[in-house]
């Protein structure tokens, strides 16, 4: 993909060929003219005042120093709304900045503007916005995937450097799939989500999307790290992936490979597969070993998310009650809460906090949310074991192509589409979706890359040196 590189432009502006303004300048002149995209809900009025900031001190190096960033719109920004692409936030404006915007500040970046996404994050296609579906970057009327679609079609449109997502069972590493860029959920704790807005929390993970690799760790080793605002951040210092990248260079014939077997890839796109196996093929030549495994309870993989995600998400969502935030319907007579998230919510969100309410009501408690939560124990030693094995297990990101808009009608066949991506949300491990190569019609497909928990930086060292290589 021919995306911007903040690599090329930082040294551009450093020979004085051009400026952070310039740059900045053009993009908000794109994200004009692609508005037909539908990739941004708001555009910051102070980016280019941000840029001539990072101009007026150019002999400062920070890692972020003039890189341009959008930002999912269920991330706080102060100033900026945030409205979760729900009726029920649309008129919100968070009084605070997240952690992770907190900290892309303090490294000198240009925040441009909320992204697109699938309603408080559940989809997987960009759809389910109230403020419209997302398009796709090269192919109009297909879904550029979800659920952070206007993220994720930012960065492939480049009306950004690189951009923030959040990835609960594949929302980053799916539309960066379906879009031709990477996409990285880090392992569960390394980066903040004080100012994230929840969904189910002990899946929900902030993730990077960007062309390539030296911009995202820049962008990981500046939001990474320890957090006392969140709980559940990991006590470990902030990640120093670039200098990794910069100064040591990884042996392909050193490494060792899972990969799933055919049996377990019997749903797969024809398509998905011949790059699956063209991409295996293509590293055994560089000198990868490879060995088969699988994740115990594959079948579970899909039920299990779902069972723990609507779950958590129908506690998360119950804030929403037309007192504390937002959207309020006094038309109706009755009850006003139930008025106000019938009507503020749309229907994929009700269907998620009603699933969510039958598993953890009495009498169910056990036959499902039980049974979920020792499925989530069997997956992450699964893991556990193919690591001990393994440096990283490669698989398919999604099991299909990018599809047109509207074509996934049922709720269930859409759930699927996310089987290749919950595994890692629910075992916490870190995971990539890397660019593997296109179908015959120009449709982007991506490969995905696992491995231990807190091994983010080796994963990133691990996919800069595949992706390299199968590009050449
Ligand atoms: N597509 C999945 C879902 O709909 C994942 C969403 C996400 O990662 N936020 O739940």
């Amino acid at each position: 993909m021919n995306v911007l590189n903040y690599e090329r432009d930082a040294v551009a502006v450093h020979n004085g060929e051009l400026t952070y303004s310039d740059i900045t300048n053009n993009i908000l002149h794109e994200i004009d003219k692609k508005r037909a995209l539908n990739a941004f809900l708001h555009v910051h009025a102070d980016a280019l005042h941000m840029a001539e900031q990072a101009d007026a001190k150019t002999h400062e190096t920070s890692l972020l120093h003039g890189m341009t960033i959008a930002i999912k719109d269920n991330i706080s920004v102060k100033g900026m709304p945030m409205t979760c692409a729900s009726k029920m936030l649309e008129h919100f404006q968070p009084m605070y900045d997240a952690t992770v915007i907190e900290r892309l500040k303090a490294h000198g970046s240009v925040i441009l503007g909320k992204a697109n996404m699938d309603e408080f994050a559940m989809g997987s296609s960009g759809e389910t916005s109230y403020f419209g579906p997302t398009d796709h970057p090269l192919f109009s009327g297909y879904v550029p995937g979800g659920s952070s679609s206007g993220s994720a079609v930012a960065v492939a449109a480049r009306l950004c450097h690189a951009s923030l997502g959040s990835d609960t069972g594949g929302s980053v590493r799916q539309p960066a799939a379906f879009c031709g860029i990477f996409g990285f959920k880090p392992s569960y704790g390394r980066i903040s989500r004080y100012g994230l807005t929840a969904f189910a929390s002990s899946l929900d993970q902030i993730g990077i999307f960007s062309g390539d690799i030296l911009t995202m760790s820049r962008v990981f080793d500046a939001i990474s790290g320890h957090d006392h605002h969140d709980s559940t951040s990991a006590h470990i210092p902030a990640t120093n992936a670039y200098s990794i990248l910069k100064n040591h260079h990884l042996e392909l014939s050193e490494l060792t490979l899972a990969i799933l077997p055919d049996e377990e890839l019997s749903g797969l796109d024809s398509e998905v597969k011949r790059i699956y196996d063209q991409t295996i093929h293509s590293l055994k030549t560089a000198g990868v070993r490879f060995i088969h495994a699988s994740i115990p309870g594959s079948k579970a993989w899909i039920p299990t998310y779902y069972i723990l995600a609507t779950a958590e998400a129908s506690s998360n969502l119950a804030r929403f009650d037309g007192v504390r935030y937002g959207w309020r319907d006094n038309t109706l007579t009755g009850d006003m809460t139930s008025a106000t998230r019938s009507s503020g919510f749309g229907k994929e969100v009700q269907r998620r906090i009603m699933l969510g309410t039958y598993v953890l009501s009495s009498g169910y408690y056990e036959a499902y949310y039980l049974k979920a939560q020792k499925a989530r124990r069997a997956i992450s030693d699964g893991y556990t074991s193919i690591f001990s094995k393994a440096d990283a297990m490669l698989l398919p990101t999604t099991a299909g192509l990018p599809f047109k808009r509207g074509e996934k009608k049922d709720p269930l066949e859409m759930y699927l589409s996310d089987y290749f991506t919950v595994s890692s949300n629910i075992a916490g491990i870190p995971s990539i979706s890397f660019p593997a190569g296109y179908s015959a019609q120009g449709l982007p497909i991506g490969m995905q890359l696992q491995t231990s928990l807190m091994d983010d930086e080796r994963l990133l060292s691990i996919t800069q040196a595949i992706s390299q290589y199968i590009s050449t």
